[in-house]
């Protein structure tokens, strides 16, 4: 089950939120661990930029195929 990161427009306290994509698609609206209120927006994981950032390594690098010697790609 997949972690969604939330913060409370109320009171800026961030907490994870364990959902199916289901409920997410069905508007999730999780409630401030801290004060209860419901006035919350979810944050972007870093999680995506991550792997964004990996791929366009991958393509930038020179010489790596299947006659690439050991040690090649890391
Ligand atoms: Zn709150």
């Amino acid at each position: 089950m997949p972690l969604y990161d939330y913060q409370c427009q109320k009171c800026q306290t961030v907490f994870e939120v364990r959902a199916t994509f289901k409920e997410k698609q069905e508007g999730l609206k999780p409630e401030c661990p801290q004060c209860q209120s419901r006035k919350t927006r979810q944050l972007l994981t870093s999680g995506l930029l991550l792997l964004n950032t990996k791929d366009e390594n991958s393509q930038t690098s020179p010489g790596c195929g299947p006659n690439a010697g050991p040690g090649c790609c890391g």
